[in-house]
């Protein structure tokens, strides 16, 4: 049997914050913080700060990463951004299927799925984001709905593909809104992921993949949410644009871990 151990990780998403000053004022300050963290530090940046950032935090703690990326290799497609370019710009990891992507421009399961595939393919580690909608969650459908997301944007993965992915449970209700998902909520959906996974892939997969929640994380809420059992780090949005919020996140998840 493979051995992989669940390490634990913080993400930050700038969204479409920050340019190439902004984002080297901020990784200047974060470096020595952060330096001593346990969890890995992964940055996901926009697309023109990728590669001077990348180059700024070479040989520290943090790794930089994409937000999104195509699901082909090159080609005619005005706009789009290929995983071999951002792997070459500096990324090692790319956040796929995030709820914005996934509403705004209507990115489905099937697409999603085509992502992950190419950046497993070209060795840049995404990160797949699933989550349910107030309403979902309203009408009690969660579980449907993350069977659903789950299954379909993981179709075809082998197990081996699977310990380089990390999955991220994002509830939209819960995101940008400061509505944050109880710790207990949360680590109950985490341990469902986890089953799922463990039956659909073996329990080598369900033991070690990684689980990130995101949802309106901020310093005062990180470390309980960090101390549940299934919950191996976080993704956050609003807080992760100050050095000040996010740099207390990860240390203070720091001093929460339970792997
Ligand atoms: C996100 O964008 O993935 C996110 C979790 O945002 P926020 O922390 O602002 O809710």
């Amino acid at each position: 049997m493979r051995s992989i151990k669940r390490t634990s990780l913080i993400v930050a998403n700038w969204k479409m914050y920050k340019t190439i000053e902004e984002a080297i004022r901020f990784v200047t300050e974060l470096i020595p913080l952060v330096e001593a963290s346990v969890p890995a530090v992964y940055l996901a940046v926009p697309f023109t700060v990728l590669h001077e950032i990348a180059i700024r935090c070479k040989s520290t703690k943090i790794a930089i990463g994409a937000q999104n990326m195509n699901e082909h290799e090159e080609g005619a497609f005005t706009g789009e951004i290929s995983g071999r370019m951002l792997k070459e710009a500096g990324a090692k990891f790319v956040i796929i299927g995030h709820s914005e992507r996934r509403q705004l421009y209507h990115e489905s399961n099937e697409l999603v799925n085509k992502k992950l595939k190419k950046a497993l393919e070209i060795g840049l580690k995404p990160i797949l984001c699933v989550g349910e909608t107030a309403a979902e969650r309203e009408k009690g459908d969660t579980i449907k709905v993350l069977t659903t997301q789950l299954r379909h944007s993981l179709a075809d993965l082998t197990s081996e593909a699977l310990d380089n992915l990390t999955l991220a449970y994002e509830p939209i209700w819960a995101i940008g809104t400061n509505q944050t998902a109880m710790p207990e909520t949360a680590q109950e959906i985490h341990h469902f992921c986890r089953r799922f996974l463990d039956h659909e892939w073996g329990t080598h997969a369900g033991q070690t993949t990684r689980i990130l929640y995101g949802g309106s994380v901020k310093p005062e809420n990180a470390g309980k949410l960090m101390e549940q059992k299934d919950i191996d780090g976080l993704l956050v949005g609003n807080a992760s644009l100050s050095v000040e919020s996010f740099e207390k996140i990860v240390n203070y998840s720091n001093q929460h871990l339970t792997i």
